[in-house]
């Protein structure tokens, strides 16, 4: 199928070239889509999508008019794209529901401990030959209360390993997981996790209920000195909130992979840019807050999972048949088939 790839970057395009086998024509771009890059996508049937693209209702209705039919998304969250007007203008969107979710709760575990033993600053000292210890004390998560918002794949994952480390381990999710059973996890309210975890890892998805579900109300109920631990998508928590009670020290720290205006900044490279966002610059000076740039799925094993689903979404639209992994009801019906070859491009 003739799909053109937007956001594709350099660790992802030998991945997807591999798991595509010759059997589609990928185009490889690393601009973003938006209204004003849509048209780039203009003669081929499909796109292919990262968490970084805009797919709401004007740029669908763009693609739709340049005659995309398929929208082959390259992550599991699908919070950027406008299901239902994509739905209205006839394009099947698939998603990629499950791929090493050891990779972001192995992350999440990482930063939790970056952060609490102080890695990065004992780096930073090392380098200067300080070899004082006295501002890297940390805690044991032995014994600790750890807390699980979203208790699915991820949240399991990230369940588990906090197990293994001897916590004490808490989950909050409408849905209860059977699996939650065999390590002990309790299901507790959100206010009671709140105020009695001293560990809270979010692993929800963003949608109407989790937009800024961790806001002042919330953090304030927070256990004195917690730490906040978010690979989930930025939009789950206020920031500017955060950051208010991590200065104030009414809470521990924040270990953020993703981050509310990370659309503006994540996946490029801004070495010439000033930075202006000054919530951004704000979460960077606070030595109780540790960022990555959205790279919880990093793993050569995600990047693999992640190219083999998203193939073999599009194989089953060249087929004609429903993606497993479709989030609308769009019904594909039978594209034309186009010469087989690839090509990259830095357009
Ligand atoms: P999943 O569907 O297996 O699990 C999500 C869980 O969240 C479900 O059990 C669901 O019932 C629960 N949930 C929904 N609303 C909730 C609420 N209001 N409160 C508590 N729980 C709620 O999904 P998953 O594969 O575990 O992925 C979780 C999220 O991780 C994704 O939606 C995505 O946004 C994020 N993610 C991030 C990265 C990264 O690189 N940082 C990579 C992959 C996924």
């Amino acid at each position: 199928m003739k799909t053109f790839v937007y956001s594709a970057h350099g660790y992802e395009i030998p991945f997807l070239e591999k798991a595509a086998e010759g059997k589609h024509d990928l185009f490889f771009s690393e601009r973003k889509l938006t209204a004003e890059t849509a048209s780039l996508a203009s003669g081929y049937e499909a796109v292919a999508l990262f968490t970084a693209d805009d797919a709401s209702a004007t740029v669908l209705r763009k693609l739709a008019s340049y005659g995309i039919r398929f929208i082959a998304l390259r992550s599991a969250g699908y919070d950027h794209v406008d299901l239902a007007q994509a739905e209205k203008f006839g394009i099947a969107v698939a998603n990629v529901p499950a791929y090493s979710p050891y990779s972001i709760a192995e992350h999440a575990v990482a930063l939790l401990q970056a952060l609490n033993r102080r890695i990065y600053e004992s780096q930073v000292l090392l380098q200067m030959q300080d070899f004082r210890l006295d501002t890297l004390v940390g805690f044991d998560i032995h014994g600790k209360k750890v807390g699980v918002i979203g208790t699915g794949t991820i949240g399991m994952a990230f369940a588990n390993i906090m197990k293994g480390f001897g916590a004490k381990i808490f989950g909050c999710d409408p849905v209860q997981n059977p699996a939650a059973q065999e390590i002990g996890m309790q299901y507790v309210s959100l206010d009671e996790m709140l105020s009695t975890c001293d560990v809270i890892s979010l692993h929800c998805p963003l949608n109407d209920s989790t937009r800024n579900l961790i806001s002042k109300a919330k953090i304030m109920k927070m256990k004195a000195g917690a730490i906040l631990i978010n690979t989930a998508r930025g939009g789950i928590v206020n920031t500017a909130d955060l950051l208010d009670a991590i200065e104030s020290k009414k809470i521990g720290g924040a270990c953020l992979d993703v981050y509310e205006k990370e659309k503006a900044l994540y996946f490029e490279d801004h070495r010439r840019d000033q930075i202006n966002d000054q919530l951004f610059v704000r979460l960077r000076a606070n030595r109780n807050v540790i960022v990555t740039g959205h790279q919880a799925f990093l793993t050569v094993e995600a990047l693999s999972g992640i190219a083999q689903t998203t193939i073999a979404n599009l194989d089953h639209w060249e087929d004609a048949q429903r993606s497993p992994n479709a989030l609308n009801n769009v019904v594909p019906s039978k594209p034309v088939r186009t010469a087989i070859f690839l090509q990259s491009s830095s357009l």
